[in-house]
């Protein structure tokens, strides 16, 4: 069986398959594991550029976090955000996020570790076969975004490819912005409404517990 897509999902998709005793192949374009779970890294410091924090609500998940926590990779960041708008500043409760010291790619690479993920392996066709780039396989799964996974497919797959396009998405920009030193007031996290640039401030010193002076800024669609 081959897995298209090693972001966290197909990573979780082919360690349910090994663990069934199916033999699978990851195949992933990037350079590395992680996909939208994305931290890069800025004199030897990784910054999470992707998904800001998790949140846990499933119980299988909250198993596979408490795994996480106990090796350290994982922890408690903040049930508390800051939320600006067209009437100011206030605080917002929610769920515990919780954050990745070495970031959230980390995770990825961990469940990743013993699996045969082949990178920079871009798949370009999925045919009736199913064949991936012109080799059978007994299955394959597209572990991608919708519209990416659409590309993939064979015009003999329109359902599959309808299905795939019925996801939206929205374009970001991820900025990284590093500062000689902390000198702005704890906000953890930050939703911006309405504005017409930002829609989210994250504290990334705060977020991985490390205290560097490193804001992380997400665009609107806009
Ligand atoms: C800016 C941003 C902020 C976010 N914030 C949060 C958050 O705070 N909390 C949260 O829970 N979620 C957040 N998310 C969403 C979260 O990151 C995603 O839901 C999750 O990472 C998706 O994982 P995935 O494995 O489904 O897809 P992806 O991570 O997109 O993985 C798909 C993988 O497939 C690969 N791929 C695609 N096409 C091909 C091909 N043809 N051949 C080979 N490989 C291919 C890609 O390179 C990628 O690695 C955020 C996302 C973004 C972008």
């Amino acid at each position: 069986m081959i897995v298209v897509g090693a972001g966290i999902a197909g990573v979780a998709c082919a360690t349910e398959l090994v663990r069934a005793g199916v033999d699978v192949q990851v195949r992933e374009r990037g350079r590395v594991a992680g996909g939208r779970l994305a931290s890069r890294r800025f004199d030897g410091r990784p910054a999470d550029t992707g998904a800001a924090y998790l949140t846990v609500d499933d119980p299988d998940f909250a198993e596979v976090v408490r795994g996480w926590r106990a090796a350290g990779l994982v922890r408690e960041w903040t049930d508390t955000f800051v939320a600006y708008g067209p009437d100011g500043r206030r605080e917002v409760a929610g769920p515990t996020r919780w954050a990745a010291p070495r970031g959230l790619r980390s995770l990825v690479e961990e469940l990743a570790r013993d699996l045969p993920v082949s990178v920079d392996r871009l798949v370009m066709t999925v045919r009736p076969g199913p064949t991936v780039d012109g080799a059978g396989c007994a299955a394959v799964a597209l572990c991608m975004p919708g519209p990416q996974a659409a590309l993939l497919l064979d015009p003999e797959l329109a359902d599959a490819t309808r299905a795939a396009l019925q996801q939206r998405w929205s374009p970001t920009l991820s900025a990284v912005l590093r500062f000689p030193s902390r000198r702005w007031p704890d906000f953890r996290g930050a939703f911006v409404n309405d504005h017409p640039l930002l829609a989210l401030v994250c504290d990334d010193g705060d977020r991985r517990g490390d205290g560097a002076p490193v804001l992380v800024a997400h665009t609107t669609p806009e």
